[in-house]
């Protein structure tokens, strides 16, 4: 059973690795004492490890790692903007997002948001790219951890699971090779 950073990948928007992997060890131990238990070493008996870490943790974590180019491509003045508007970005959400790892928010306040947003964007404080880029990754990372909170219970089913999250990682990756070339072209 692999651990630590050779296992998963730390915290998409930070990296502290030793916090999220003792998550990941955790359920190892727990999988490892029951197979020891049943004297039974085998692939299928050690696979809950895989299912209950990526259905939970790695599913928050898959999530975020889509969104995140479409978040820090927003520029400051945008970031600062969206602060300003309650029910979008909040200091109760930036907690939740260090200590669970979800981007917290309730739908009818950001409903409620709306009017502001649509205003902020006709006076030029958020860009239409912006919007666009956001919207787009919402969706395609939301099927990231859908898919994700779906992991296998059986190593058999596993290849048929990739063949679902290949497509999705390849729209989310293209967003993030767009995110360094703009980068890029910015400091070249
Ligand atoms: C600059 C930096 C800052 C960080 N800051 C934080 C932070 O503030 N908070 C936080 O939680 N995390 C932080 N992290 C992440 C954290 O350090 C890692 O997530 C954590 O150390 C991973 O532990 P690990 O045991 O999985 O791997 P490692 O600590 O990398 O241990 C792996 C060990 O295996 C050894 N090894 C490699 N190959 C072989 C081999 N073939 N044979 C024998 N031994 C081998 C290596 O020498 C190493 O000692 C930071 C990382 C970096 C790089």
């Amino acid at each position: 059973m692999v651990v630590g950073d050779a296992a998963f990948m730390n915290k998409p928007f930070s990296g502290e690795g030793v916090t999220s992997a003792f998550a990941a060890c955790a359920i190892a131990a727990d999988v490892a004492a029951e197979a020891l238990r049943r004297d039974d070493l085998t692939r299928d008996v050690l696979w809950p490890y895989n299912a209950r870490y990526f259905r939970d943790q790695g599913a928050k974590f898959a999530f975020l790692t889509a969104l995140m180019p479409a978040l820090v491509s927003l520029s400051p003045d945008e970031i600062d903007f969206l602060y300003s508007v309650p029910g979008v970005f909040s200091e109760e959400g930036t907690r939740a997002l260090n200590l669970e790892y979800e981007l917290r928010s309730d739908p009818s306040e950001t409903l409620k948001a709306l009017p502001a947003l649509l205003k902020g964007a006709a006076a030029g404080k958020l860009r239409p790219a912006s919007i666009s880029r956001m919207a787009r990754m919402a969706v395609a990372a939301g099927a990231i951890r859908k898919l994700y909170e779906s992991y296998p219970e059986h190593p058999a089913d596993f290849g048929a699971w990739i063949k679902k999250a290949i497509p999705l990682w390849k729209k989310a990756d293209a967003e993030r090779h767009a995110y360094f070339q703009r980068v890029l072209r910015e400091y070249s």
